[in-house]
């Protein structure tokens, strides 16, 4: 068979693939815990499903436009108001099928071979594989003092003739850090001086702890209109209203680069589906309060694994101050995080997703989006597997397990 330079360079999604072995282990009746997960538990508003299921109903289900239906724009306008104090026109609005298809169209929209497209690390899997299916190279940035920010300096210093896009993603997939508003004020104003595009992937935007506020990027931008900015904020009904399955997502930027996200999402998809758009529709129109919910539900979630995770002697975790994601550092047990998380899949059931995938070795992605007796039985279990001190024997359900690898 021969396949494209492109097709073999790109690696399968691994947080989706890992989605699938705990499914197939499951129906094999196997007592999976998945702490890989990146999708609420919760069901859809029910505003998003009357709405879905009024255009099911008259079976009158045809293309739309490729940027989206006017009522979903009008949405989107008025979501970007509320949360970003900004009024926007419908040319300024492209919905897509999820957050990634905004990304990836708008990648498509901005790269030319072998421009280069800077993140901080750890960064979302899949940044890298989007940038290069764009014909772009991934530029990950290191902070220096290790943790999950670097400075802005850092994120200048990787800037270079053929950087053409910065990505933030705050809250942050996979360490759940917000980042400050010094540094996200700091890349915008190098953004605007380098004259890049900064794209702000705010998909856990609303899904924040501890009372602070979601951060607002416009707030620093220099550039007031924004037809003449290179600003582009991403968002989607994905997480925040645990809709992941319906696949709508959106981009807000200036018309030209919009009506180019459009042409291409022409050619390659047409609009998104009919019914997810109106179940989309329903939801950032309907009643609000399910956001509020899941958030606080996160947010309980993320203290309990929090204390969880305290009374593990060796690990290091950072408290996630936003998503349902954190990434915590078991290097102390094992570097090889691909390793790990295979050790624990094997031995006790425990889904994770490896470190290495988010471009940090020796962490892994663990998350707090299922119950909280996932959470407190998951971490039990890898405590038992890595920890010196546990007992020889443990049940999972009838089934007994002793521990043959100290
Ligand atoms: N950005 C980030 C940081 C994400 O974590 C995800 C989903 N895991 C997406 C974008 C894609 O969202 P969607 O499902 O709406 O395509």
């Amino acid at each position: 068979m021969s396949l494209s330079q492109l097709a073999r360079s790109i690696c399968e999604s691994p947080t989706l693939k890992l989605n699938e072995t705990a499914a197939l282990l499951k129906d094999k009746g196997e007592p999976v815990i998945h702490l890989g997960g990146g999708e609420p538990k919760s069901k859809a508003p029910i505003d998003a499903i009357v709405s879905c299921s009024s255009l099911l109903q008259t079976g009158d289900v045809k293309y739309t436009p490729a940027d989206g239906i006017p009522s979903l724009k009008k949405a989107i306008i008025r979501y970007t108001e509320e949360h970003y104090d900004r009024l926007v026109a419908p040319e300024n609005v492209i919905a897509s099928s999820g957050a990634k298809q905004s990304i990836m169209v708008l990648l498509h929209a901005i790269l030319d071979p072998k421009e280069e497209v800077i993140f901080p690390v750890p960064y979302w899997v899949s940044y890298p594989e989007m940038i290069k299916i764009a014909g772009g190279v991934p530029v990950p940035v290191t902070a220096r003092d290790g943790g999950f920010e670097p400075t802005v300096e850092e994120m200048g210093e990787a800037i270079g003739p053929y950087t053409k896009a910065v990505i933030l993603n705050s809250p942050n997939n996979p360490s759940g850090m917000v980042y400050s508003d010094e540094f996200i004020a700091g890349v915008v104003e190098l953004c605007e001086k380098r004259d890049l595009y900064l794209i702000m992937d705010d998909t856990y935007n609303r899904l924040i702890f501890d009372g602070r506020a979601p951060t607002n990027c416009y707030r620093f931008t220099q550039v007031h209109s924004l037809d003449n900015s290179k600003l582009v904020v991403i968002n989607c009904v994905s997480k925040m209203y645990a809709m992941t399955g319906f696949r709508i997502g959106w981009a807000v930027g200036g018309k030209e680069l919009i009506r180019a996200m459009t042409n291409i999402q022409s050619q390659e998809t047409s609009g998104p589906a009919a019914p997810s758009q109106w179940a989309a529709v329903g939801a950032l129109n309907g009643v609000q309060s399910s956001i509020e919910s899941l958030r606080l539900t996160l947010e309980n979630n993320r203290n309990v694994m929090m204390n969880r995770l305290a009374a593990f002697d060796g690990v290091k975790v950072v408290k996630p101050g936003g998503t349902f994601y954190c990434f915590p550092d078991f290097s102390a047990y094992e570097r090889d995080s691909q390793k790990l998380s295979r050790l624990l899949l094997d031995k006790v059931r425990v889904v994770t997703v490896p470190g290495r995938e988010f471009g940090m070795e020796g962490h892994l992605r663990l998350s707090f989006c299922g119950t909280v007796k996932d959470i407190t039985e998951g971490i039990d279990r890898i405590k038992w597997v890595l920890h010196p001190g546990a007992p020889n024997e443990l049940f999972l359900g009838d089934r007994k397990l002793v521990r043959d690898w100290r």
